[in-house]
C-alpha cells in the first residue's frame, strides 16, 4: 500500500466554461488544461492520489438547448440522460488534457479513467416534493404553460426574465461506481467522476432507474470523497478564499477555520447560497465524518493550497 493521501478535487464551473465565452471545444479545452496543470503538480510531488469531479452546468444547458431545438426531427433525451452525456463530454476532455501534461512531464505512463457515475438518491427526499434547481431553456410564459401541461413539468419564474423548468436537487446517498473507482485509485489510476454531481438514480427494489433531477456537484464531491476515504477535500472555484461580510467594506478573507466557526458564520448568513454556502457545508460535513481537512480556493491556487500556502482550509478543530 502506498501512503499517498487521496485527494478529490471538485472543479467549479469556470474550469471548464468561462462566463462570457461561447463555449467552442478549443476554448474549454484551454480552460480544461490550465486547471489541469496544477492538478498535475499534485501527481508529480509523488504525494497524493487524484480523484477529479466536475460541474456540468453551461454544458447541460446547451445540450438541453439542442434537445428542445431538434425536438420534431429526434426525440429529446431526459435531463439525466443529457447528465450522463455531458459527463463523457467533459471527462474526455480532462483526460486527454491530462495525458498530454503528463507526457510533456515525462509521464504519459500514468493510466487516467473518466467514469460514467451514477449517484444513488433517496425516492423519498423532501427535495421531490419542492423542485427548486432551475435547468434548460428560458421560455415565454405561454410556453411555459404549455410545457407545464404537456410535460407535468415543475416551470418557474427566473429572476433573469423568462420561465424556466425547475427540477429536484436531492442529497447524494452514494456513488455507485465508488468500488471500481477504489480498484482504479489502487491501481495508481488518476480517476475523472461524478461529473455534473452524477447521474441521479432511485432504487426500485434492487432496480436503479434515473430521475429528472440535479444534485449538487459540491455534496456529490464530499460524498465521492467520503465513499473513496480520500483525506483531502479540494473545492476550487472562482474565489481564492472564502471571505467574511463578502464584497462589503467589513469583507475578511479566512485562512484557517475550525468545523465550529464555519458553522456558526454559516448560520450568520455569510455564504450564499447556491453559491458558497454548498462549499462551506460539505467542508463541514466532510471533515465531521473523518475526512482531514476540506479546502476552498481558486483553481490558480490548487496545489499552493494543498501544500497549505493559499486558499481556505477548513478542519475539525
Ligand atoms: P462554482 O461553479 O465553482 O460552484 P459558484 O458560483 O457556485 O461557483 O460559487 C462561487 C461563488 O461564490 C463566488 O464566485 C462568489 O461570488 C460566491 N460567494 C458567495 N458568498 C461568498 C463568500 N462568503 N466568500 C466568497 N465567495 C462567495
Ligand atoms: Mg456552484
Amino acid at each position: 500500500m502506498s501512503n499517498k493521501k487521496i485527494v478529490v478535487i471538485a472543479l467549479g464551473g469556470n474550469a471548464i466554461l468561462k462566463r462570457g465565452e461561447k463555449g467552442t471545444i478549443e476554448e474549454q479545452l484551454v480552460s480544461v488544461e490550465t486547471t489541469v496543470r496544477q492538478l498535475v503538480q499534485m501527481v508529480l510531488s509523488g504525494k497524493y492520489k487524484i480523484v477529479i469531479t466536475h460541474g456540468n452546468g453551461p454544458q447541460v444547458g446547451n445540450l438541453l438547448l439542442q434537445n428542445e431545438i431538434a425536438k420534431d426531427e429526434i426525440t429529446p433525451m431526459p435531463l439525466y440522460v443529457c447528465g450522463a452525456q455531458t459527463q463523457g463530454m467533459i471527462g474526455y476532455m480532462i483526460q486527454q488534457s491530462l495525458g498530454n501534461v503528463l507526457t510533456e512531464h515525462g509521464r504519459g505512463d500514468i493510466p487516467i479513467a473518466a467514469i460514467v457515475t451514477q449517484v444513488v438518491v433517496d425516492s423519498t427526499d423532501p427535495a421531490f416534493t419542492a423542485p427548486s434547481k432551475p435547468v434548460g431553456p428560458f421560455y415565454s410564459q405561454e410556453e411555459a404553460q404549455r410545457i407545464k401541461e404537456e410535460k407535468g413539468y415543475h416551470m418557474k419564474e427566473d429572476a433573469r426574465g423568462g420561465w424556466r423548468r425547475i427540477v429536484p436537487s436531492p442529497d447524494p446517498i452514494k456513488i455507485q461506481e465508488q468500488i471500481v473507482i477504489k480498484q482504479l485509485l489502487d491501481a495508481r489510476t488518476i480517476v475523472i467522476a461524478s461529473g455534473g454531481g452524477g447521474i441521479p438514480v432511485i432504487d426500485q427494489k434492487g432496480r436503479l432507474a434515473g430521475v429528472d433531477a440535479v444534485i449538487d456537484k459540491d455534496f456529490a464531491a464530499e460524498r465521492l470523497a467520503e465513499n473513496v476515504e480520500a483525506k483531502i477535500l479540494l473545492i476550487l472555484t472562482d474565489v481564492d478564499q472564502v471571505k467574511l461580510y463578502y464584497q462589503t467594506p467589513q469583507e475578511k478573507a479566512l485562512s484557517q477555520i475550525t468545523a465550529a466557526e464555519a458553522a456558526k458564520y454559516y448560520t450568520a448568513g455569510h455564504f450564499a447560497p447556491g453559491s458558497m454556502g454548498p462549499k462551506v457545508s460539505a467542508a463541514l460535513r466532510f471533515v465531521e465524518s473523518g475526512g482531514e481537512k476540506a479546502i476552498i480556493t481558486s483553481h490558480h491556487n490548487a496545489f499552493a493550497a494543498l501544500e497549505g500556502r493559499a486558499g481556505t482550509t477548513i478542519t475539525k478543530d
